[in-house]
């Protein structure tokens, strides 16, 4: 059986073709730069590599160029859309609806469209990724995989904000979360490496990518997270501000910035950017730093300090944890940032082996000394292996899982 998985951006789709159960990648790829002068496709498949440069003006146009090279007789893999049985999409925002994935169906979408109020930069992208599925693979059945579900065993005094309690009711108010697929995905390879069932874990899982969060997970179920009401909360991230006294936002108001300004603000020149006034990606930081560049070694410093302090909170209210888990593009390959972030972490039982962790980019690994009583594993990231999982499990059994 073939499972398409489709994760589509305001700028952005990725897709990965697979053979399912076993998850064997038949091709995936990336149209990039959507709505800008040029755009591009990259397709992988057979080990061979097919480039397209064109303008595509939206997502539902990326859509038709990704199917469209799907079937091609030189680059695709597949010779008709009737092979592809299931799509599986990445879906940002659930609201409260949906604490795990589901089926597709006309409620789903209209739910996911009523949601977009909340992830207004990305349920659009998400629906018009369905919807082209839908107009070009009518037979085919589709899931919704929600970023929001993971976090739905969020207790209430851990998902509520200290506000008046009518802006709740009135707007849904409450911390969300976001990142659930990929907590979810790499809390249960960490309880498969440790012999352990996927309901008896207690970790806190840190996704350090362009946008970092860290969750804790109790039994195998999140019971925290660091993003909010939506993804600017927590850590600091590539560009954006993570946890701020919202006061700063009051003051810079009455100096004169507006809403736009302060969003823009937040969202897009903070974090690694904002301090560092240079760059938001850590490769370069790294760089700088190590040529004396203070701001760059500031930026390193406070991200790393903060995520730190998240994790030393979540071992706090976890009680027992059994490991800590680094994941997204930073925690998979930044050495040293993993190092300085756990140091001094012993008192929690957390305990680094450097040697170890030197060795690690960009795969599965162990980095804890072997007298750590909490273990330290890099686990890549694969939000889209879960997804197809989810579409697998969906589409077989016709009952929607308890994929919390
Ligand atoms: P996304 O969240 O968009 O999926 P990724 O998880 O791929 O992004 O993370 C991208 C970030 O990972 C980059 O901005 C960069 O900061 C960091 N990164 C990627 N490769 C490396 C590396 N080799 N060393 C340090 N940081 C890296």
């Amino acid at each position: 059986m073939k499972v398409l998985v489709i994760n589509a951006g305001s700028s952005s789709v990725k897709y990965h073709l697979y053979n399912m159960p076993q998850a064997e990648v038949l091709a995936h790829g990336v149209v990039e730069r959507i709505g800008e002068e040029s755009s591009n496709l990259s397709h992988f498949f057979n080990g061979k590599t097919h480039t397209v440069q064109r303008k595509v003006e939206d997502v539902g146009e990326g859509m038709e160029l990704i199917l469209d090279t799907l079937v091609r007789t030189d680059v695709g893999v597949i010779q008709d859309f009737s092979e592809i049985n299931a799509v599986g999409h990445r879906v940002v925002h659930g609201g409260e609806e949906f604490t795990y994935s589901v089926n597709i169906d006309e409620k789903v979408i209209a739910s996911i469209e009523k949601y977009a109020d909340l992830a207004p930069l990305h349920n659009p992208p998400n629906l018009a990724g369905i919807r082209a599925i839908g107009r070009r693979l009518p037979d085919a059945k589709q899931v919704a995989c929600f970023d929001t579900a993971f976090h739905s065993t969020i207790p209430k005094a851990a998902y509520m904000y200290a506000l008046p309690y009518e802006l709740y009711e009135k707007y849904g108010i409450r911390r969300y979360g976001f990142h659930g697929i990929s907590h979810r995905y790499v809390a249960r390879r960490a309880a498969s490496i440790m012999g352990r069932g996927k309901y008896n874990i207690n970790a806190v899982t840190c996704h350090l990518g362009n946008g970092c969060s860290i969750t804790a997970v109790k039994q195998g179920r999140s019971i925290d997270t660091s993003m909010g009401f939506t993804p600017l909360e927590g850590v600091p991230m590539g560009t954006r501000s993570g946890d701020l006294d919202p006061s700063i936002l009051f003051y810079l108001g009455d100096k004169g910035y507006d809403v736009k300004a302060l969003k823009e603000l937040c969202n897009k020149k903070s974090g690694l950017l904002g301090i560092s006034g240079v760059s938001n990606d850590v490769r370069n930081l790294v760089e700088l730093s190590d040529q004396g560049d203070p701001r760059a070694q500031l930026a390193i410093d406070i991200f790393c300090y903060r995520i730190k302090k998240y994790i030393g909170v979540y071992c706090a209210v976890l009680d027992t944890v059994n490991a800590v888990v680094f994941t997204g593009g930073i925690g998979e390959n930044a050495v040293f940032l993993r190092q300085q972030i756990c140091t001094g972490l012993n008192q929690v039982g957390i305990q680094l082996d450097e040697e170890k962790n030197k060795m690690v980019v960009a795969k599965e690994a162990e980095i804890s000394t072997d007298g750590s009583r909490v273990k330290v594993f890099v686990i890549p990231a694969n939000e889209q292996v879960a997804i197809a999982n989810d579409t697998y499990e969906l589409t077989r059994c016709e009952q929607p899982i308890v994929s919390k």
